[in-house]
């Protein structure tokens, strides 16, 4: 079921006024910890849950069922609390196994708000004619797919549990199961809670589905416009990995995120790409970029810190993501063609700018006037103007107020493809004319 697109503007800005910064203490130490998460203990848990004993891991079977066993042991080794049914790890449905891991909460005010982080650890098998690529009737070690996102998500619970302060809210670790018949576990899970958390209701979920594949510094994200203010967030979780983010607008169900964005919770999932050997007997574990699990474990880890710690309300949901496509994106990051321009006054720092319903605090840059103080300290076509000389920009209102009210020179910060970018510009007398 999707929601018509609604371009209008939204006349409350959420959470985007906060400042996305964790209050120092428990920043410090979450910088520090997160180089816990490391490549080669990452591998070993990549190396064990795609090996062949365990047969492709499907959902129920055998296999299935070791690897399920694999994780529990390791969650069991590390100390982290239980959260499936009955104080055990273990939330069953059928013949699968969700597998819950909870680091508790230090602010009582907000113990019931559940941040979730979770990766599926069933894949496919031996395969079958509508699950495969081919050729079926082999293990299928679902290495990428996605040992690698259960291996970054024993990382981060490791590094979670080990913060010397925890973060305000309590944080889920979900490894689901059934995924690839049908997104079964995250749909369970959504209907029924556990009983040793049943109170507790999701206000932010990060799904984490195939890391194995970082190509470059590029990452994919998606649900970045299921809440206004959870973009900004992001960029700001980003600023300590500086990787690409490659923003993909629509939400379809092909992964653990899609539950939760239907059931109107702000959602966002990473993604490292499809390949060659994707549902295939050959996604094995020497294929897996390590460096890439470790760095997108700790992005992932800097999100749901920042997000568990941030102070008051979280952003709320936003439902016109559902409808939300690429074409759509297209429209609002189009540049201005020439023609478009008119012969009115040049700019004065040489940009036009356009806003986007799903991040209003974060103007988009649509014109750059070629020869002008911003083309020359290099701003680009799709830059958005997340800052003016240290301080947020709110919305494209204050921000020409304030470029306006500035003489010679400004700082901007800027959000380039997720990542943060500082540009001192000097505005230059105007050529004679
Ligand atoms: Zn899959």
């Amino acid at each position: 079921m999707r929601c018509p697109l609604a371009w209008v503007l939204l006349a409350s800005l959420g959470w985007g006024c906060l400042t996305p910064f964790m209050p120092p203490l428990v920043a410090a130490e979450a910088s520090a910890a997160r180089t816990g998460i490391r490549a080669a203990e990452a591998g070993r848990h990549v190396q064990a849950l795609s090996d062949d004993a365990f047969e492709g891991r499907e959902g129920g079977s055998r296999g299935g069922r070791a690897a399920g066993a694999y994780i529990v042991e390791t969650l069991r080794g590390l100390g982290i609390d239980p959260a499936g049914d009955e104080g055990t790890y273990f939330q069953r449905f059928g013949t699968m196994r969700n597998i819950m891991a909870i680091v508790p909460g230090s602010d009582p005010d907000l113990a019931r708000e559940l941040v979730v982080v979770g990766a599926h650890y069933d894949h496919v098998g031996y395969g079958t004619p509508s699950n495969s690529y081919g050729p079926t009737g082999l293990i299928h070690n679902g290495a990428d797919d996605n040992a690698s996102g259960v291996a970054g998500l024993l990382e981060i619970a490791e590094v979670l549990h080990g913060l010397p302060t925890r973060p305000r809210r309590p944080i889920l670790l979900a490894f689901w199961d059934g995924e690839e018949k049908g997104l079964l576990g995250s749909w369970h899970f959504l209907r029924v809670r556990p009983t040793g958390i049943a109170p507790l209701r999701p206000v932010f979920s990060l799904n984490i589905d195939m890391i194995g594949r970082l190509r470059g510094d590029r990452v994919e994200v998606y649900g970045a416009r299921s809440a206004i203010g959870l973009r900004p967030m992001l960029v700001a979780a980003n600023r300590s990995s500086d990787l690409e983010l490659a923003f993909d607008w629509e939400i379809v169900d092909d992964s653990d995120h899609y539950p939760f964005i239907t059931a109107g919770v702000p959602t966002l999932m990473l993604h490292t790409g499809l390949h060659d050997e994707y549902h295939r007997p050959s996604d094995d574990a020497h294929l897996v970029n390590l460096i890439g699990v470790e760095a997108v474990g700790r992005l992932a880890f800097d999100v749901v810190t920042l997000v568990a710690d941030t102070p008051g309300g979280l952003p709320e949901f936003r439902a016109a993501c559902r409808g939300e496509k690429g074409a759509n994106r297209d429209v609002l990051e189009r540049a201005v063609p020439p023609d478009e321009v008119g012969s009115g006054p040049r700019p004065r720092w040489g940009m036009s700018t356009r806003v986007d319903p799903g991040d209003p605090t974060a103007p988009v840059v649509v014109r750059v006037v070629p020869g002008s103080p911003l083309a020359v300290a290099g701003l680009e076509i799709g830059d958005r103007i997340i800052g003016i000389d240290g301080e947020a920009v709110v919305d494209q209102g204050m921000m020409i107020h304030r470029l306006a009210s500035t003489e010679n020179a400004v700082t901007l910060s800027i959000d380039r493809r997720g990542r943060t970018r500082t540009l001192d510009v000097q505005r230059v007398a105007p050529p004679d004319r």
